[in-house]
């Protein structure tokens, strides 16, 4: 069971399945969508997918004409994005997730539109974990 909100926590959501694909997108809609230099996202089945609470705050937005991304009306927190032409699956926005297991990624997409001045920290040989 995956159990999720949003950041104003009035919408929740639950899977009753487990995760089993995660996926980091660098495509540039993403990039916009969440704010951040790419996204992790798993590709999960809809027919388990539910919205427990909030339902009538979540928005959808058509980043293009098959692609809508789901989020929340009021704190502006991405859901998930859904193709018409493929709606058994959702996209999950996994910086959502509160509870349940997620795997570590198991692929990259879009890497031709990757953000060139973000690298692994850890990576930086001046990197120190937690310095204030
Ligand atoms: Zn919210
Ligand atoms: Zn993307």
């Amino acid at each position: 069971m995956i159990k999720g909100s949003c950041l104003c926590q009035k919408v929740k959501y639950e899977y009753n399945e487990q995760i089993n694909e995660v996926a980091i997108c660098h495509c540039n809609q993403c990039k916009r969508a969440q704010g951040t230099p790419f996204v992790t996202n798993a590709p999960i089945n809809t027919k388990s997918f539910a919205f427990t609470q909030g339902t009538e705050l979540v928005k959808e937005f058509f980043s293009s004409p098959n692609k809508r991304r789901v989020f929340c009306g009021n704190c502006g927190s991405p859901f998930f994005s859904q193709r018409t032409n493929m709606p058994e699956v959702i996209r999950l926005r996994l910086g959502t997730v509160t509870e349940g297991h997620i795997p570590e990624p198991d692929y990259e997409i879009y890497c031709e539109s990757k953000s060139n001045w973000f690298s692994t920290i850890a990576n930086r040989p001046n990197y120190q974990q937690n310095k204030a």
